[in-house]
Order: C-alpha cells, then structure tokens, then sequence
C-alpha cells in the first residue's frame, strides 16, 4: 500500500477540540489517513510532500451543486427569478448531450479541484455521464438526479425518473471502494408529487441510499406548498412520505420553521447553506444559527455556477459567517470554526462520509494552502485566515484520497487545455448556439 508522509506543514484537523497542530507529521497509506502528530514516524515512505511551513486542511466538502451548469455562468443574469428560468436556463437544458455534459462536467470539477474541493453532492440530468468524469478526475461524488414529477399517472416500471435512478444506483453505488455513492433524490416537492415520494423514500430505505432534496427555496415556493397540504411545510409533507427515514440533504431551507428544524434534527436531516445563490437570486437568507440552536447539521454548498457564479468554497464560508453575524447583529452568531466546520466535518457527516477531519481512519481529502501569499500576511489565527482572508486561488495542492490530482496549478486527472476546447468548439455552439 502506498505510504505518503507530508510534513513540515500547519494542519487544521477539524476535531472536535478545534486543534491547530503547528509543525505536523500526516502520514496517509493507500486513501486512508493513518496517523497525524508532531513526531516524525517510521518510514519508508514512497512519497514525501515538504508543505514549505503553508497550511494544510481538509479538502472541502461542497454539498449541493450541479457541476455541468458551469456551462450557463453569467448567462441571463440580471432577470426575475421565473424569467431567468424559463428564458435562459431551460432552453438551454433541453439542448444537452453527452459529449456536452462530459466536458462542462470537467470544467466544473476541474474549478472546483482547483479550489480545494475533494468530494461534492452534485443533482443533474445525464448522471451517469457526471460519474464518468468524477470516476476520472479522483474526487468523490453523491450523485443524484433529482426526480421530477408532474404527470398524473404514474407507474414505476415504466417511469423514466424511476428506470434512471435504478440504472444509475446499480451502475455507480459504491464504485471505487465508496467513492461515488448514489443517492435518491427529489428535485422539490414543488415538482414532483406523493406517488415519487413514496416510492423514491421506499427505494432509498431498500437499497441503503442517501436522499437529496431542493426545499423551502423561495418564500413562494414555501407558501404555495402549505396552500396545497393544508399548512404543512416541505419538510413536513415529505415527512409524512417517509423521505426523510435515511440520511438526507435538504438544500436552501431558506424559509423553514421551528417546527421544520425539530424535524430534521430528531431525523438527523442536514441543511445545506447556499448563502452566494440565495442573495443573487433574492430567495432571502437561511436562518443558520437559529438551525444550528436547535440541533440541525448544516453543511454548504454553491449551488450551480448559474446561481452563483464561482465555485470558491472560502467566499461561502465568508458569506456564510458575515451574513449570520449581520443579521442577528451580533458578531460571535457564527464563528469563523463553525463556517469552517460546515465546508467540511459537517459536510462529511451529511453525506455519510468520512471526510473533511484530518484523523486516522479518515479519508486522506486534504488541501494546502499558501500562507506566504500576500493576501495571508501577516497570520495571527489561521481559521479566521481561512474563513475571512483566503481565496480558492490561494490552494496550492489537492489531494484527493491519497492522490494528488493538482498541484502548482497543474491539473493531474485533467486534460484541462482539451477541456476547455472541447467546451468552446462543441459545447457552446451546442448550448447556446455560438
Ligand atoms: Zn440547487
């Protein structure tokens, strides 16, 4: 098994006890993490990484995203939320094919990689296509995607909602030691009726799956729900479905409720922050230290670049941290190891994962990042550097477990000048015709 030892590094572990090692020793075998800790331990080593005094950390975990919308960054901005929809967004949807969706698929991994992400719950079309390209460039994947139902009949033999999950679980779960996991998914209650959740809730709890869900957006989104199901909220109606019976991912929960929160903490559903794509899209702000008060995971995530339009896990958790600080007018609402916590731990946590704490046993996702940039200098706390100073462009290494897949600005998985060919000559002509 190989064996890595990185050293002469700063390493945030993201353990419970909030420790900052200063000078550590990580030694990672095969993709797992074995030991971390001051001393020097027994080679040999097949590989030595000198960390050059930076700081290394766990990769980030971004927790909602739909990568290949990379394609659609800046496009039709500057329009109400239904008209950016319906004008811009799902003509351009209906345009897809594989190859199109392989190489924006690449674009986005290859942003997010660059930024210090190692593993992502991504919810799109054409799935299997996005596992291929998670398969190749090494980090790891939920996938799912996001059932949809409008219809009045609905049989599941035969629904194509129904036959693509099953294809993709059968296809992709557990690939690569766990690698890629597939999850159920329901793209919204507001898209969707009980027949899907019924059978999407049943389908998760039979195979063992994750779910993965789009809720309480939109104040509009939230009402008209409650109009429908008699007051009951999204997370309450799908409650009553059993959707929430396995571990599960609630995206947005802008407007979710008290009610909502003791839900989802007795059944261990994690909020996923999506702070950038709800300013942009005017939705509102999520209550996050309210969530977090009363028990409920919270992890983050970007949402699709059409939303946001960047994929820099660090100006989330800026936004983040700024934004609870702000609106409770209270500085200490969410603290700089909280927002770290959420790009990270708790964003393993939400996926069933072991990953974003630098801990034997643990994945070996880690990133480092250089502190001799201008932009961190001069360093009196290296998480509040992290949460408040960093920028994606400041990671100068990705490992994703136990390989490293960029370092120096050079991408190891990715053929990233055939990529961005690729997206110009066929893509883009494809898309948007041009
Ligand atoms: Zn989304």
């Amino acid at each position: 098994m190989k064996r890595t030892l990185i050293f002469h590094v700063c390493a945030v572990l993201m353990d419970e006890a909030g420790t900052v090692l200063p000078d550590a020793y990580v030694l990672v075998e095969g993709h797992k993490i074995r030991s971390v800790g001051a001393e020097r331990p027994d080679g040999p080593f097949d590989l030595e990484i000198d960390g050059g005094g930076d700081v290394l950390m766990p990769g980030f975990v971004n927790a909602h995203t739909h990568v290949p919308m990379v394609a659609m960054r800046g496009y039709g901005d500057g329009n109400a939320l239904q008209d950016w929809l319906e004008k811009f967004i799902f003509p351009v949807e209906a345009k897809w094919d594989d190859r199109a969706m392989a190489c924006c698929a690449d674009l986005g991994l290859a942003e997010m990689i660059a930024s210090g992400v190692t593993c992502i719950a991504d919810m799109y079309m054409r799935t299997g296509v996005v596992a291929q390209r998670v398969a190749r460039a090494g980090i790891s994947a939920n996938l799912s995607c996001g059932g949809v139902l409008f219809a009045p009949e609905f049989d599941p033999d035969t629904y194509s909602e129904c036959i693509v999950q099953r294809a993709l679980t059968e296809e992709w779960h557990g690939y690569d030691d766990g690698r890629i996991l597939v999850d159920a998914s329901i793209h919204g209650e507001y898209t969707s009726r009980a027949d899907l959740w019924d059978w999407m809730a049943d389908y998760a709890k039979e195979k063992g799956l994750g779910m993965h869900v789009h809720i309480s957006e939109t104040r509009t989104e939230h009402e008209a729900c409650k109009a429908r199901h008699g007051g009951l909220t999204p997370i309450q109606v799908l409650d009553r479905h059993g959707v929430w019976d396995c571990r599960a991912i609630a995206a947005h929960c802008v407007w979710t409720t008290p009610e909502d929160w003791a839900i989802m903490a007795e059944k261990g559903v994690t909020a996923v922050h999506d702070p950038i794509s709800n300013l942009k899209l005017g939705s509102g702000i999520a209550p996050v230290a309210a969530m977090k008060k009363a028990g409920v995971n919270v992890a983050l995530g970007t949402d699709g670049v059409s939303s946001n339009n960047c994929t820099d896990l660090f100006g989330e958790m800026k936004t983040a941290a700024i934004l609870q600080n702000g609106v409770n007018c209270d500085p200490l609402a969410l603290l700089p190891g909280q927002a770290l916590a959420m790009a990270t731990a708790d964003g393993g946590k939400a996926l069933g994962r072991q990953t974003g704490r630098i801990q034997p046993g643990y994945e070996a996702d880690l990133i480092l990042v250089d502190f001799h940039a201008l932009n961190l200098t001069p360093c009196h706390d290296v998480v509040s550097h992290l949460v408040y100073a960093a920028h994606g462009s400041n990671v100068i290494m990705n490992m994703a477990r136990g390989q490293v897949i960029y370092q120096n600005g050079e991408f190891l998985t990715i053929d990233i000048d055939r990529v961005k060919r690729e997206v110009q000559d066929y893509a883009l002509p494809l898309l948007f015709g041009k």
